[in-house]
Order: C-alpha cells, then sequence, then structure tokens
C-alpha cells in the first residue's frame, strides 16, 4: 500500500481537511498518475453533503482528474511514463455484462467502482478522488489527453465535457439545431460550447442576468432570463433539444413547453428532491424527457478528441486545495467562471 495526501471529508456536511489515504500497489494492468489538476464538480458537493444519501466517510471527492503517468504496471500498452492521462468518474467495472461490452461502463450491471464514494469491484476496498497527489488505476479507465489541451482547462471535460458531449451525441445535435442550455455553470457551459460546436444554434436559459455576456462569447447566440415568467411564453415551442443542467429544484414543466413537437429534454443536473411532472405536458406535442449519466469510457475518448480537434477546453478559475471550502460556497451561489479547478502542487507542500 502507497500513503497518499488527500483532502477529503471526515462525515457528512464536514468541511474538507487535509488526510491521508492509501492506494494499491500497481498491478500489470495499473497506470499510476501523479495528479496535476482536479475540476470542482457539484456532484462533489452533492456528495460530500450527503444530499443523495448513502454516501461512504471518509470521502475525497473528485473526478475531473488529469495527470502525468509516473509508473507502469509490465503489462500497461496504452501508455508510458510521461504521458498526460485523465480519470474521470469511473475507476472500473465488470468488463463483462451488456452494458460494459456495449461502452456504457457507467451502467455495469454489478454496478460501476465509482472514482471516490465507492468501493473497487471486490465491494470492499473504498474508492478515493482527484482531491489528492496519485491514483492507480486500471489503464482501460484512463482517457489519454491529447496534445494541444491545456492539462488544467482540460481536467473539467472528464466529466462536465462527457456530460454534456453525450446527451448531445445521443440526440443527434446537428448544424442548425435548435439548442437550449438550462443553466450556465460548470456542465452548462460545456453544454454551450459542445453543442455550437456542432453547428445548433444554442439560446443560454440561465437565472443570472450578470452571465449574458459570457454566454455569448462561449458560443450562444440567444439568452433568456428564466426568473421572466414571459420567457416561456416567448420561447413556447422552440427548441428541438434542452440540456437541463440545474442543480437546485425546479418546475420541468416549464420548461418541457419550450420543446417542439416531438422535442427532446434531457436532465443531467441532479437536484436533490424529485420534480412532478405532468402527463399532459409531454403528451401535448409528444414531447420526450430523458435523462443522461455521464458517458462510457469509449465515448468519454471520443470527446477528449473532438475537443482537441476544435480547441475546446474548459473555462475555469484555479486554486490551492486550502480554497476548496470556500469554492463549494462560492459554486453554491453561482459565483463560478464556470469551473474551479485545484492545482493538486499545493497538496504537496
Ligand atoms: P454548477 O456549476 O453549480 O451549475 C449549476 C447552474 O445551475 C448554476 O450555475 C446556475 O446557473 C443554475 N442554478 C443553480 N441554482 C439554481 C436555482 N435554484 N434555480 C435555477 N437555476 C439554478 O453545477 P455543475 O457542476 O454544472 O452541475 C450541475 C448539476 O449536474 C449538479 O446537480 C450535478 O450534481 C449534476 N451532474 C450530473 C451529472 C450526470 O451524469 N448527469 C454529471 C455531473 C454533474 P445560472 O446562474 O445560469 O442560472
Ligand atoms: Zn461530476
Ligand atoms: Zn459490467
Amino acid at each position: 500500500m502507497q500513503k497518499i495526501n488527500a483532502w477529503g471529508a471526515s462525515s457528512a456536511g464536514k468541511p474538507l481537511v487535509p488526510m491521508t489515504i492509501e492506494r494499491r500497489e500497481p498491478g500489470p494492468r495499473d497506470v499510476i498518475l501523479e495528479i496535476l489538476f482536479c475540476g470542482v464538480c457539484h456532484s462533489d458537493i452533492h456528495q460530500v453533503r450527503d444530499e443523495w444519501s448513502g454516501a461512504l466517510f471518509p470521502m475525497v471527492p473528485g473526478h475531473e482528474i488529469v495527470g502525468r503517468v509516473a509508473r507502469l504496471g509490465r503489462d500497461v500498452s496504452r501508455f508510458k511514463v510521461g504521458d498526460l492521462a485523465g480519470v474521470g468518474c469511473l475507476v472500473d467495472s465488470c468488463r463483462a455484462c451488456a452494458p460494459c461490452a456495449g461502452g456504457l461502463e457507467q451502467f455495469c450491471e454489478k454496478g460501476p467502482a465509482l472514482t471516490y464514494n465507492g468501493t473497487e469491484m471486490d465491494r470492499k476496498t473504498p474508492t478515493f478522488g482527484g482531491y489528492s497527489t496519485r491514483i492507480v488505476v486500471d489503464e482501460r479507465y484512463a482517457l489519454r489527453i491529447p496534445a494541444g489541451l491545456d492539462p488544467a482547462a482540460a481536467a473539467p471535460l472528464l466529466c462536465a465535457g462527457i456530460t454534456t458531449y453525450s446527451p448531445l451525441k445521443q440526440f443527434d445535435c446537428k448544424k442548425g439545431d435548435k439548442v437550449g442550455v438550462v443553466g450556465l455553470g460548470g456542465l452548462g457551459h460545456m453544454a454551450v460550447k459542445l453543442a455550437a460546436s456542432m453547428g445548433a444554434e444554442v439560446t443560454m436559459l440561465s437565472t443570472s442576468k450578470s452571465k449574458e455576456a459570457d454566454a455569448r462569447t462561449l458560443g450562444a447566440s440567444g439568452f433568456e432570463i428564466t426568473r421572466d415568467e414571459k420567457t416561456f411564453q416567448k420561447l413556447a415551442g422552440r427548441f428541438d433539444l434542452i440540456i437541463d443542467t440545474i442543480s437546485a429544484p425546479h418546475d420541468y414543466n416549464k420548461h418541457l413547453g419550450m420543446l417542439r413537437v416531438q422535442g427532446t429534454m434531457v436532465v443531467v443536473g441532479v437536484p436533490p428532491e424529485a420534480t412532478p411532472v405532468h402527463a399532459f405536458t409531454l403528451i401535448g406535442g409528444n414531447r420526450r424527457l430523458a435523462g443522461s449519466m455521464i458517458g462510457g469510457i469509449a465515448e468519454t475518448q471520443e470527446m477528449l478528441d473532438h475537443c482537441a480537434k476544435r480547441a475546446i477546453v474548459s473555462d475555469i478559475e484555479i486554486i490551492p486545495i486550502q480554497k476548496i471550502n470556500e469554492a463549494y460556497e462560492r459554486v453554491l451561489k453561482s459565483d463560478v467562471r464556470y469551473r474551479f479547478v485545484i492545482d493538486i502542487a499545493s497538496l504537496r507542500g
């Protein structure tokens, strides 16, 4: 076992503090990454506060990890020492079931090994995330970070990027489609960039008037304030596709009304409480309400390659780990432009 410096929470809702964790010695197919950067996803906050229940403590969050390969198991073939590599939300799965075989490892029938707040496939060993100096991962679950992508700004692609890329692909986002993105945070800003890169005409639907200029720079041609009820009337029946990234309770019925006939709204944000949807909201117009969870390993690599070709990365604010508790408060106030990324050098001390 190796002892690793990390920051985590000892129990639900406690501030993050320095701690030491143990990671396995590398097996034949493992790579060890010296972590350089880790993005701060709103899911880290939901889980550290046990808002989805069943959280495991101590918890070291972080699933937007970019690091440099420091050591290799003897059978590793896809990486060499010194390569940049990424780890997203998954570090293992059964590799044999239909979802695993079909590139949907996040839905592994045995339950995937989540990067943190989970266990390895032995269902005993806890997993710890990227707010730490090193991670050991089977090369099958490590991503290649293409040359040309800034390592810090690429880190959020490992969750915010794939979580928005996947539904755009699943629902065939293409040139000229009218796409609404709801909520301009970490996921939302990637949804705008990615939908625009696919040729869509993107409208940002936000509660924050102060983000309008940014939304346009990110690639949105329209910007509307959802605090104003008139927005929902004005945009009724407009969108082919809506990507809803809001992390807090809100009324899906109102947003669904902005879909065209047979349009689809994909929920990726996870408000802690359930939201009722009236049948008529969906029946009127054959509207579709869908959900989407991150993406499989192959699709994550496809997204990274898509971003590298088009020079797409996240807009970030780099922080030392010592600012993490303050950063969480700022995320909760929607005061982030648009993803905090931890410089892991600050844990090496
Ligand atoms: P974030 O950076 O905090 O962004 C969320 C945005 O939602 C905010 O910037 C804000 O945008 C809007 N918002 C916040 N509170 C609101 C409220 N009360 N009413 C209306 N709008 C509100 O969070 P994130 O990291 O993008 O994550 C967003 C959600 O996706 C979280 O619930 C997270 O757990 C979830 N998530 C899901 C997956 C998945 O696989 N499906 C993956 C990663 C994250 P405006 O200021 O523009 O209104
Ligand atoms: Zn995430
Ligand atoms: Zn499986």
